[in-house]
């Protein structure tokens, strides 16, 4: 098996992940995260939760990485 390097960053990734460990547990934060403003504010789409996120100052720089990758599908 080739090792895989990270969606967002150098590092090889986890098996069954686009992600390093890092990344990855960012993601895990962020699709949680996700599930909470849905059921919160409802309709909220993927794509918009993200944008929203990627401009908030409080937001950790693991995500807005991951964030970045997830826009540019
Ligand atoms: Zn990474």
């Amino acid at each position: 098996m080739t090792t895989q390097k990270c969606a967002a960053c150098h590092r090889t990734t986890m098996s069954g992940s686009r992600y390093c460990l890092h990344h990855g547990k960012a993601l895990e934060s962020l699709t949680n995260h996700y599930k909470e403003w849905v059921d919160a504010y409802g309709g909220i789409s993927w794509q918009d939760f993200l944008d929203r996120l990627s401009r908030m100052q409080e937001t950790g720089s693991w995500v807005k990485e991951v964030i970045a990758v997830e826009l540019k599908k």
